[in-house]
């Protein structure tokens, strides 16, 4: 039996939009998978909840992998933790009386996902609770690397504008810094603090503290 937990970041991990998979074969990972997606456009083209947009797009994209790897698998269940994305998936097959307003506006997305299952053959949606779903952590994980990794391209540009910065000492703990393009900030070392916006939004070291630290 192959089982496959699908997931999509919050919004509030902006701007790591991902999309990610988990399979399992007979409880043990075969395959995981992370995919970063542009929202910015195709939301607001769409004009649709970003939520349930990702929460779909990851099963597609779970469904993208299983249609290019056929699998013998008999049984195939995709979880998901969005109820509304579970609901639709399983009418993709139904004769509808009706289509929903969301079906309306995921119609690429729901053709893509129908012709996909049509060539990997029965495949099964369930739903799961976040807690449960195994494709949670990875996405975790991978936004965690992201973080590390823009974090340290951040630190190799502020070695670069380091250079450039003329530093004051006004006292013994306090410097004034003065970028190439004129703007003054203050710094003091005794709290570990600066006045640009850096520092304001998120609280810690600044390429302005290192700069003063080295000068002391
Ligand atoms: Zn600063």
């Amino acid at each position: 039996m192959l089982e496959i937990s699908t997931d999509a970041s919050s919004k509030n991990e902006k701007p790591y939009c991902l999309i990610g998979f988990v399979v399992l074969e007979d409880n043990s990972i075969i395959k995981k998978d992370v995919e970063e997606v542009d929202l910015s456009k195709e939301v607001i083209e769409k004009r649709i909840n970003e939520t349930i947009y990702l929460e779909l797009r990851s099963v597609v994209f779970a469904l993208e992998y299983l249609a290019n790897n056929n699998s013998n698998e008999e049984e195939i269940k995709i979880y998901n933790d969005n109820t509304t994305v579970i609901y639709i998936l399983n009418r993709l097959f139904r004769n509808k009386r009706k289509i929903t307003k969301i079906e309306q506006i995921l119609k690429a997305e729901l053709k893509n996902a129908k012709d996909m299952i049509s060539r990997i053959g029965t495949v099964k949606f369930k739903y799961i609770n976040s807690k449960d779903n195994k494709a949670h952590k990875t996405l975790e994980n991978y936004r965690k690397a992201c973080e590390v990794y823009t974090k340290f391209i951040l630190l190799r540009k502020w070695e670069e504008d380091i250079k450039d910065l003329k530093i004051e000492n006004i006292n013994e703990e306090e410097f004034i810094v003065t970028t190439i393009k004129g703007n003054k900030f203050r710094v003091n070392l005794e709290n570990n603090m600066c006045t640009c916006k850096y520092f304001y939004y998120n609280r810690e070291t600044c390429k302005h503290i290192i700069a003063c630290k080295r000068y002391k």
